[in-house]
């Protein structure tokens, strides 16, 4: 039949395509189609939830790990995976072209805490306002928060960015030492990066801690304590002279914290000990605290209780701080702006851990502009009772949506 009929309804359809398209989508109706997104985001999070994958669990982490490559895949992504050395797993990295010109990373870890059969024992739920599981938050609900706003964007046909790169990690519950190169390679190549760790409120988060292993070693001499203990040189003495003149290393003010935690020293009660040490737990925020510290610290070990003993104090580089920066504070204003388009307000906020935000960020550099807590809310991380709020899933999901789409047309809201 009327062959110029179908020609006339296909071009006129695709005409009403054009016109929806340029005409910019309201906020309300990109909320809307967030809101029609819930289903699919919580189906996904209870097929991640479904397998423990657990920080170096061989079979999980693959298992999942193929799960992701597939729906990267799908997206449209070109996906490469390399092995997380020394870690388990891979690092998987997926690129979405654009026809712009502005460059998002999007990033978040798929290793849990929990052990092989968790999830057996404890499977995804939905009770009430709550998703409870393995992982829901930390970090599946962040995964399926990432997946689903390029699901979004890719209905929407919106291709305005530069590139959309993904990377998923599978190592961060033990520290990132198989990624945190990765992440600072790829977070060097892009104009922004999203981090998605849960919030435990509606909350974007602007800065992190960094954490660093502080550690005390000291060297004296062992003695019979009975026989001849004037001849010995006591480290454990020493040691706890050391830890009471090094208990104020923090500052408040700059919100740095060293805590000693844990010590070591003698193995019989008659022998006087030659050596002794102890460790503690330092966070920060500030870049410079990490010198400052090690300089105070080793200024202050000269001073000895018990001569010819030997005191080392050095300082372990954990997780770097996402510090204070004017990039993050601005992504945290065009975050607010664009949720008061939809009637919400989301807070700004610093936070005390240390997360993989910190490997992104390059200290002193406008680029990239890395933003925290993209994820889902939740609370309970790393218990029994983590869960996901359901009424942050939509909500989130526009804002990683209007993000991409208004950083796109370098805006930048406000
Ligand atoms: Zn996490």
């Amino acid at each position: 039949m009327s062959s110029r009929r179908t020609l006339f309804a296909a071009i006129s359809l695709s005409a009403f395509c054009l016109t929806a398209q340029a005409a910019e989508l309201t906020p309300e109706a990109l909320l809307e189609q967030a809101q029609a997104e819930q289903q699919a985001y919580l189906d996904t999070v209870q097929t991640l939830v479904a397998v423990d994958s657990g920080t170096g669990q061989q079979e999980g982490i693959a298992q999942v790990g193929g799960m992701l490559v597939e729906r990267l895949e799908a997206l449209g992504a070109e996906v490469q995976t390399s092995p997380a050395t020394p870690s388990v797993g891979d690092n998987i990295v997926g690129t979405i072209k654009g026809k712009g010109t502005a460059r998002f990373l999007l990033m978040v870890h798929y290793d849990t805490v929990f052990a092989p059969g968790t999830a057996a024992k404890r499977p995804f739920k939905v009770e009430g306002e709550r998703a409870y599981g393995p992982g829901v938050a930390d970090a599946k609900g962040g995964i399926a928060m990432i997946l689903h706003s390029l699901e979004l964007l890719k209905a929407q046909g919106f291709d305005d960015f530069g590139s959309v790169t993904v990377l998923f990690n599978p190592d961060e519950e033990m520290g990132s030492a198989g990624s945190k190169d990765k992440i600072a390679e790829l977070a060097r190549q892009h104009d922004y990066v999203f981090s998605y760790e849960p919030p435990d409120r509606d909350a974007v988060t602007t800065a992190t801690n960094g954490i660093n292993g502080v550690l005390l070693e000291v060297k004296g001499r062992s003695s019979h304590a009975g026989s001849a203990p004037e001849e010995g040189r006591n480290a454990v003495m020493e040691l706890a002279h050391q830890l009471v003149q090094l208990k104020d290393l923090g500052d408040p003010a700059k919100g740095t914290t060293v805590n000693w935690t844990m010590i070591k020293g003698g193995e019989k009660r008659n022998i006087i000990p030659d050596s002794a040490s102890a460790e503690a737990d330092m966070r920060y925020s500030d870049i410079t605290e990490y010198d400052r510290v090690l300089a105070d610290g080793k200024k202050i070990v000269q001073t000895r209780l018990i001569d010819d003993t030997e005191v080392d104090f050095r300082i372990e580089k954990g997780r770097p701080p996402l510090a204070d920066n004017p990039g993050s504070n601005a992504l945290a204003k065009t975050a607010q702006a664009l949720y008061g388009r939809i009637g919400k307000t989301i807070e700004p906020i610093a936070m005390r851990f240390g997360t993989d935000a910190g490997y992104a960020f390059v200290p002193g550099s406008d680029k990239p502009a890395v933003l925290e807590t993209m994820g889902v809310v939740g609370a309970g991380l790393h218990s029994e009772d983590e869960y996901l709020e359901l009424s942050s899933i939509a909500p989130r999901l526009y804002l990683t949506v209007a993000m991409i789409r208004d950083l796109s047309a370098g805006q930048g809201t406000p």
